[in-house]
């Protein structure tokens, strides 16, 4: 079942007919590239979370953000350990962000469209079907918005 992440591509990409025969663009998706330290996508390894708050710093103080939660936003980098100034920040909307719970972090090699071809990569049949040639080589802890758990 596609996660809220998973149906905020949908929103992005005008619905639910994807182009199943257009070219694989990374931008289509937000695909990220592996974090340099080797962990998952989730709140705990990126720039925009508030350590100890369980905050993020774009969306609303109200929404409770823990360590294992991820969004399309996620920036690779190191959680803060003091809320920046919020003043004039319109912040995001966790049904658009795609926030979700996922324990242990996202990442292709736990999404439903990853073939695995080797320890570090593999292939993504998200955006295009037909000969497994055609299909993107992605990174086993690459992600994009159009995770799906397996
Ligand atoms: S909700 Fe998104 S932007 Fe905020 S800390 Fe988590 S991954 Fe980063
Ligand atoms: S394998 Fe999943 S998470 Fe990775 S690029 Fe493809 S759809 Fe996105």
């Amino acid at each position: 079942m596609m996660t809220s992440k998973g149906r905020q591509l949908q929103l992005y990409t005008g619905g639910a007919a994807e182009p199943a025969a257009a070219a694989f663009s990374p931008a289509d998706t937000l695909y990220a590239h592996a974090n340099p330290d080797g962990s998952r996508k989730r709140c705990q390894a990126c720039a925009l979370w508030l350590v100890g708050l369980d905050q993020c710093w774009i969306h609303n103080p109200d929404v409770f953000v823990s360590g294992d939660m991820v969004c399309g936003y996620h920036v690779f980098g190191r959680p803060l350990t003091v809320a920046p100034v919020r003043e004039n920040l319109d912040f995001v909307d966790p049904e658009f962000s795609g926030l979700t719970l996922v324990p242990g972090g996202s990442s292709c090699d736990t999404c439903a469209f990853y073939t695995p071809q080797g320890m570090t990569e593999g292939t993504c049949t998200a955006l295009r079907e037909g000969p497994a040639e055609e299909h993107p080589i992605v990174a086993a802890l690459g992600c994009c918005t159009k995770w799906t758990p397996i």
